[in-house]
């Protein structure tokens, strides 16, 4: 969607702090990071939050997920918290699926 910043960023228009990319997702650093480390892992195509994956477009999120767990362990992370914001109550800002990957601090639960 050419009107989605997240989109945008995983088609390079706009630039990002890249963490790791293949042909499927895209991890970055958050601009504005909430802990020592905080990235957040994107789909390449647009899925507009937790609450639209189906049956049809749920490998990605594995996929997502196969990644967070890799890049986690490439980066000697062993303790981290995966958010993912659904619907504007919940916090979500931008209406791109997107998963926060977030350590280096102590985590409090239950989150604000
Ligand atoms: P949400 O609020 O939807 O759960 O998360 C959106 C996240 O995107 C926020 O943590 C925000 O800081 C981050 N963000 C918003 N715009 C940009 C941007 O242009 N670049 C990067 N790297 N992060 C962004
Ligand atoms: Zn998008």
């Amino acid at each position: 969607m050419s009107d989605c910043l997240f989109c945008n960023i995983a088609a390079g228009g706009i630039p990002s702090n890249k963490v790791y990319e293949d042909d499927q997702c895209l991890a970055f650093h958050d601009i504005d990071p909430q802990a020592p480390t905080h990235f957040l892992v994107i789909p390449k195509t647009h899925i507009p939050s937790c609450g639209a994956v189906t049956a049809e477009n749920s490998a990605v999120v594995a996929h997502i997920f196969e990644v967070i767990s890799k890049v986690t362990k490439e980066l000697g992370i062993t303790d981290f918290r995966v958010v993912s914001n659904c619907g504007a109550q919940a916090g979500q800002s931008v209406a791109h699926l997107h998963f926060h990957v977030l350590a280096g601090r102590d985590m409090t639960w239950p989150p604000g």
